[in-house]
């Protein structure tokens, strides 16, 4: 249609673009530990990709880097078309708390506020929401993860998948262009690691979120649908995923996610 609006060409599918990535840590022993050397990687708007390798193979720090939570040493990284390479902290701050949600292997939630409290805090940062339309969108996005009811649970009164719900939940609320997750199931056991990468797995299927997700657990890969394994700094592998986990999601389940 005439109207439609168009995407740059050759960028528009591309929510990541990563060219000749390199991350130096000087320590104090003035031994350089080179984590990041000399990596590229383009990821596409609704792709569901696992990060493996050995560890100390640089997959946090790649992560930080993909989170704007730490700077490369050199290289380009373009997140959702802004290129990250020359902006203040300041600007920094502003991406993080609009284009990315993050989920962590220990939750991070708040101890002594409710599921919904925790659920809102970053539109607090974001600001532009009047209170009932913050509470408003927490409570939607805590019945998409499947915790209606559980609003006002604080999270010692939620399981390990539960509190793993809600910091699902948090990472969705500023509506960002991708989820990064650092060994999201690594505090869980099978029953819950299943729970929450089958609900990766709709949000990505039924929403087209896109997922980027450290793991050490090939059960947890086979949920995705791209491998990248990291070696001593370097993608040593990038395959799309053969053997896909089958999810059996319920019809319910999928009316869950509008
Ligand atoms: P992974 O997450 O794959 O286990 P990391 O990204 O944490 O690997 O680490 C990659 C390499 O960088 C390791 O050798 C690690 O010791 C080193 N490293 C990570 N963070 C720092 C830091 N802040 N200072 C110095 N070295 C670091
Ligand atoms: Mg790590």
């Amino acid at each position: 249609m005439a109207n439609k609006p168009k995407r740059k060409k050759g960028s528009g599918d591309d929510v990541i673009v990563i060219k000749d990535l390199y991350k130096t840590y000087n320590t104090d022993s003035d031994i350089a530990v080179h984590a990041i050397n000399g990596v590229s990687l383009t990821i596409k708007r609704g792709e569901f990709v696992a990060i493996m390798g050995p560890s100390g193979s640089g997959k946090s720090t790649f992560m930080n880097v993909l989170g704007f939570l730490d700077s490369p040493t050199a290289g380009t990284y373009i997140l959702d078309g802004v290129d990250g390479t020359r902006l203040s902290e300041n600007e920094k701050a502003e991406i993080r708390n609009s284009k990315i949600g993050f989920v962590f292997q220990g939750f991070n939630l708040l101890s002594r506020t409710s599921a919904l409290e925790n659920v809102e805090l970053p539109l607090y940062y974001h600001g532009g929401l009047r209170s009932h339309e913050m509470r408003d969108k927490a409570k939607e996005l805590l019945g998409i993860v499947g915790l209606a009811g559980r609003e006002h649970h604080t999270p010692n009164r939620l399981s390990g998948g539960e509190q793993q719900r809600v910091a699902i939940a948090r990472s969705l609320v500023n509506n960002p262009a991708i989820i990064l997750a650092d060994e999201p199931t690594g505090n869980l056991d099978t029953k819950n690691t299943n729970d929450i990468m089958g609900l990766f797995t709709r949000l990505n299927k039924e929403k087209g979120l896109t997922i980027i997700l450290v793991t050490h657990e090939p059960e947890v890969a086979e949920y995705t649908d791209r491998c990248v394994v990291f070696r001593d700094g370097n993608i040593v592998k990038d395959a799309k995923m053969k053997k896909k986990k089958s999810i059996g999601y319920q019809k319910k389940d999928q009316d869950m996610i509008k």
